[in-house]
């Protein structure tokens, strides 16, 4: 049997520079740099070139694609198996961070610095297992092919017009997520309903700044004095044992209740402070809005009082009231919803509707397809066969999750690590990190994974 892991730590200081390299390179979105090939920005154009220059010196053929994204053929084969990672990075806080923020910085036996983990420590893991395996003789039936695009943090419009100009890879795999594999990804639609309101005593309520994020804070502004309400708001924040506050703000009152944020995919997870503060202002006033609120999202992110409630293949129907804007009688909510696609984005908008029209609400709304590979297919079992061999992990099992991976943007693809279960790697936060070891191993992960599903 081949020890990849082996043949990895022959290749560790290569890796390890190439990460370096790549890593000090500020790829973040720059629109005031933008032009003709390099449409993000001259630093994520720098990123292509410098992923495209290490392919060229091992000898490969790549592939500009517009300053888009690009690609590095790796061997000869009929079909083609696609690795789909990225390049560009978000921006970096200029305080908080204990290292260089454009570098790969080993300390210890971890490696700080934008990118290390998300993604291009993981996509140059993937790509030194494809250099590794193909050094090996052996029949295929593909030829792999290292794709890059340089705007997933973005809304990946790089792979959208790199697929339009590229055909799609048989299958694949994208380590730009966890291990050990997720075979399904749930379909994702977020409205923004809106809306007039007569007033009454309420003046205002505001709560949330995104679809995806459970809001942890929200306000409301109502007519008259503090005594009206005072008593029945404390009993309302003793009861849900919520944090809160009441006061005078200029002549009118001023309510404030505190929830608790979590991530929109996982809504149940948090405390959402709209819902409960609506529920409140259902209690002492007649208002359309809040009563819409109150009545369908109270205790329910399932979509239960909607009519959308549903557990299928990719797990129960989440929903998260992200954002709440009520000013001068116009209201405005956005709502994060997902789901299995055994329910369908046209039966959803029709229930959906069906309820927020006859309170005058108007929607625009965008969605995106749910993700959904067979677990018994070679694909996701020779990943996960792989990914227990170099972990001896077998609690963790391939998993369906809520939602919005790259996997989703090449069809009978899958994310593949790199972040293992139960680990931390402040992807998106100040110091960004992977463990050295675990770099490696998601590389021998990937040749073992990539060698079984090649081979003829
Ligand atoms: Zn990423």
């Amino acid at each position: 049997m081949i020890d990849f892991y082996n043949e990895v730590l022959k290749e560790k200081e290569n890796l390890l520079t190439d990460l370096k390299t790549l890593c000090q390179i500020p790829s973040v979105l720059d629109k005031s740099t933008a032009k003709g090939n390099q449409p993000f920005g001259a630093g994520c154009r720098q990123a292509l070139d410098a992923m495209l220059a290490i392919g060229k010196r091992d000898g490969f053929v790549t592939d500009d694609v517009d300053g888009y994204a690009g690609s590095i053929d790796i061997g000869e084969g009929e079909d083609v198996f696609g690795i789909l990672g990225h390049l560009d990075v978000v921006p970096v806080n200029k305080t908080g961070w204990n290292y260089p923020q454009f570098d790969a910085t080993l300390d210890g036996d971890r490696l700080y610095g934008r990118g290390v983990a998300d993604d291009k420590g993981p996509l140059l893991a993937a790509y030194y297992a494809a250099k590794i395996v193909n050094r090996m003789q052996f029949d295929r039936r593909y030829k792999m092919r290292v794709i890059f695009g340089c705007d997933e943090e973005n809304g990946s419009s790089c792979v959208d017009y790199y697929f339009k100009h590229r055909p799609y890879p048989a299958m694949g795999f994208t380590p730009d997520a966890d291990f050990p594999v997720v075979y399904g990804e749930k379909a994702i639609s977020q409205y923004t309903l809106s809306g007039d309101f007569s007033q009454h005593d309420i003046i205002g309520i505001y709560g949330g700044k995104r679809f995806n994020v459970v809001p942890s804070v929200a306000e409301a502004y109502l007519k008259g004095d503090v005594k009206d309400y005072e008593a029945s708001f404390k009993a309302f924040l003793a009861q849900y044992s919520l944090k809160g506050m009441i006061g005078k703000e200029g002549n009118v009152v001023k309510l404030l209740v505190n929830g608790r944020s979590a991530h929109g995919s996982m809504p149940q997870k948090g405390i959402n402070a709209v819902v409960y503060l609506c529920h409140y202002l259902n209690s002492i006033s007649k208002n359309a809005l809040v009563d819409f609120v109150d009545r369908y999202f109270f205790e329910d992110t399932s979509g239960k009082a909607l009519g959308i409630a549903n557990e299928g293949r990719l797990g129960t129907t989440t929903v998260n009231l992200g954002v709440l804007n009520y000013k001068e009688g116009h209201a405005q909510i956005k709502l994060d919803i997902r789901y299995s696609d055994e329910l369908t984005h046209k039966k959803l908008q029709e229930t959906l509707m069906s309820h927020a029209k006859e309170v005058g609400f108007n929607e625009k709304h965008n969605d995106t397809d749910a993700l959904y590979v067979d677990p018994n297919s070679e694909l996701v079992t020779k990943l996960h066969a792989s990914y227990v061999e170099y972990t001896n992990d077998h609690d963790h099992h391939p998993q369906v999750i809520g939602g919005g991976t790259y996997a989703k943007e090449m069809p009978n693809c899958v994310a593949f690590g790199a972040e293992f279960p139960g680990r931390d790697n402040h992807m998106h936060e100040d110091n960004e990190t992977i463990l050295l070891d675990e770099l490696l191993k998601s590389t021998a992960i990937y040749a073992k994974a990539l060698y079984d599903l090649i081979k003829k």
